[in-house]
């Protein structure tokens, strides 16, 4: 099925293999003989194991060339499950202690999705996150930093990290200020805290999609103000269940809300890191959470319509779609 993503984090996208490759080339690690070792690596016993895990893998990324080559198999595994376009996280600023620069990774990672694209027919824009746990009086900076790369393939900012320390509303000014200047504006929120996040990422910081947002389901009211606004949420079940939001598929609210009619899409977040690829989001929503495959065609469609794709790069996708449903019709009818 022809997919497309708008929640994931290149830098919790990497290949099993690139990463081993890059060990070995850094004098390794005693504790990683095997891709099989390093798989189990990435189980985690909590979310402080899960940080510590991320920052540990970062320092194996030490040269631009090492970003490129990372991005540039992701796109080419994700473009294996049929993604066809693709709007992507990173945060050029978490590898302080590889000594990288910053914008040489901006420019590391444009090049894997222009070469990716060339290669593998996958497009991919992407989303810059500025990340709040660097808190407010460098996010000024990081929008200056990258704002000359503004254009056909960086395309907004995003705010991922600790709700709780570094609440929403911190960053409305920086907001502003990105969409005075063209950016496209996303926030993770209603993930670790609750309804009170996703009011101020629409109210404050007056975002286009919502990250994860599931927990607006603990309030009625907005709930119905997210119906009637229709703002898309990018809704992450394994990423949820994996950092323990909720316990498992049945807690998991995406089919309340999506009965409920709100604009629902599914990605696949940190997907190495948690174990998970879009294609696994699809089917979970399938056989646990028991969506029809009419109502798995709509979260598709959703995840086009809430892109920020121009209107006629949207059609053609939903076109190459809709040539998969009138292919598999058959199969429709059976389920
Ligand atoms: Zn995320």
């Amino acid at each position: 099925m022809p997919k497309v993503e708008l929640h994931l984090h290149l830098d919790g996208a990497f290949t099993l293999d690139f990463l081993f490759d890059l060990i070995q080339k850094y004098d390794g690690d005693p504790e990683i003989k095997s891709i099989a070792d390093l798989r189990n690596r990435f189980i985690f016993t909590d979310f402080p194991h899960f940080v510590e895990t991320w920052f540990w893998k970062n320092r194996f990324f030490r040269e631009p060339i090492d970003f490129e080559e990372s991005v540039y198999r992701t796109l080419k595994e994700l473009s294996f499950q049929n993604i066809v376009y693709l709007e992507a996280f990173f945060s050029p600023w978490d590898y302080k202690e590889s000594g990288v620069v910053s914008t040489n990774i901006v420019q590391a990672n444009l090049n894997a999705v222009k070469r990716a694209e060339k290669d593998f027919n996958i497009r991919c824009r992407l989303i810059v996150d500025i990340t709040r746990d660097h808190g407010h009086e460098h996010a000024i900076d990081r929008l200056n930093e990258i704002t000359p790369f503004l254009g056909e393939e960086i395309i907004g900012i995003g705010l991922g990290g600790s709700e709780q320390k570094y609440q929403t509303h911190m960053f409305e000014d920086v907001f502003d200020e990105a969409k005075r200047r063209g950016f496209h504006c996303v926030a993770h929120a209603g993930e670790v805290m609750g309804p009170k996040s996703i009011w101020s990422a629409i109210k404050d910081l007056k975002v286009e999609r919502i990250g994860h947002g599931v927990r607006a389901i603990e309030d009625p009211e907005l709930v119905e103000y997210l119906r009637i606004e229709q703002i898309p949420l990018e809704i992450c079940v394994v990423s949820n269940i994996k950092t323990g939001i909720y316990s498992g598929f049945t807690d998991h609210p995406f089919a309340e809300l999506f009965s409920k009619g709100l604009l629902l899409t599914v990605n696949s977040d940190d997907p190495t890191m948690f174990g998970t690829t879009l294609a696994d989001e699809y089917s979970i929503l399938y056989h646990e959470l028991n969506l029809s495959m009419l109502e798995i065609r709509n979260v598709q469609i959703n995840a086009v319509e809430s892109s920020f794709a121009p209107q006629g790069e949207k059609k053609k996708i939903k076109e190459m779609m809709n040539r998969f449903w009138i292919d598999n019709a058959m199969s429709i009818t059976n389920d």
